[in-house]
């Protein structure tokens, strides 16, 4: 690298993101410290995106700094959790000096959002691959984890689904249609994580989860770790414009089903707290759309308005298949 390991860390992330109170020491030590807030819970998790897994080589930098941390703090959200810090580990075939900055820009923009502080990261070299942890906080006892829900229970989802699906069809040549391209480029490259949402269900949802790998696997992990079944009704999917007509014309339930990368939330609430999640899906800038109901008996069944069943593809799993 033409630019040394220490000049790039000090040019580009020691000061990327505002500071908070909490953070006693960031970016520079052996190790960061951090307060937690007296009575908190931390919440943390990691995620990694590797090129030609998980973004195509010709992303854009930005798309990607902001789409790193977006998947991470989608993962706090489910939990109900507020963000606070995160940690970047980078490796990088070279340090481009315009790449970046592009990319902390993307990442920086975000985080700002958030009142996130980047406190501290590794940087290595080799084939590219962006690995952000994020730590978020919430009361005891108040997290939304995925073995909550009961049978009677309702499935609500945030946003709208495929999008990023049919983005990817789009890039691939495989679906063509000009006038929804920017939208859905958009929705596939600048996810928003769903932190509002997530934290205004605190002490409502019974269970919640991000839709990262396609909304049938991911209720599905919701379903088995309540060792429940669930009734969903495909007319009531909240879908864009773009996806609404691709599945008029294609009949394809799968891409709003089980397509991954639109990292909105798929909550479950009980009945009787139907009026209070209706009364938040209205000021929710995202939306919240009831899609179906729990019940006692296993698997996923999808109703048309027909009433037909429809088989729901198993979504994304990287071990799967044959690559
Ligand atoms: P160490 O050798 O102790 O692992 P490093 O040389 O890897 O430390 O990193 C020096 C400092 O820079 C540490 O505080 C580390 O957290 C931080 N750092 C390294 N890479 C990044 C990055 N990509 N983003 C933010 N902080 C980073
Ligand atoms: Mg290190």
């Amino acid at each position: 690298m033409s630019l040394s390991e220490f000049d790039l860390i000090r040019n580009y992330f020691s000061d990327l993101t505002l500071t908070r109170s909490d953070v006693e020491l960031g970016v520079g030590d052996d190790c960061a410290l951090l307060q937690v807030p007296a009575g908190k819970v931390l919440a943390v998790t990691i995620d990694t995106l590797v090129e030609k897994r998980h973004f195509s080589p010709g992303v854009a930098p930005a798309d990607l700094g902001h789409k790193s941390l977006a998947v991470n703090l989608s993962d706090l959200a489910a939990m109900g959790a507020i963000p606070a810090w995160v940690t970047l580990a980078l490796t990088l075939p070279c340090a481009d000096e315009t790449w970046l900055a592009e990319f902390a820009h993307g990442f920086a923009e975000l985080a700002a959002l958030h009142q996130v502080a980047l406190v501290g990261g590794d940087t290595t070299r080799g084939p590219l691959s962006v690995t952000v942890q994020a730590h978020g906080f919430v009361d005891p006892g108040a997290a939304l984890r995925r073995d909550g829900a009961e049978p009677g229970d309702l499935i609500y989802v945030t946003g709208t689904l495929g999008d990023a699906g049919l983005a990817l069809l789009v890039e691939q040549g495989l679906y063509t249609r000009p006038e929804y391209l920017p939208f859905l480029r958009r929705r596939l490259a600048r996810p928003q994580p769903r932190l509002e949402a997530g934290q205004a269900l605190r002490g409502l949802a019974t269970a919640a989860i991000d839709v990262s790998d396609g909304l049938s696997s991911d209720l599905g992990h919701i379903l088995s770790a309540s060792a429940c079944g669930a009734t969903l009704h495909l007319g009531q999917l909240p879908l864009s414009p773009a996806v609404r007509e691709y599945v008029g014309e294609t009949g394809d339930w799968n891409l709003p089903l089980a397509a991954g990368d639109d990292y909105e939330l798929c909550l479950v609430v009980p009945q009787k707290r139907q009026d209070e999640v209706e009364r938040i899906g209205l000021r929710l800038d995202c939306g919240l759309t009831w899609i179906g109901t729990v019940d006692r008996a296993s698997g996923l069944r999808c109703l048309t308005d027909a009433g037909e069943l429809v088989e729901a593809d198993s979504g994304y799993d990287h071990f799967g298949g044959t690559d």
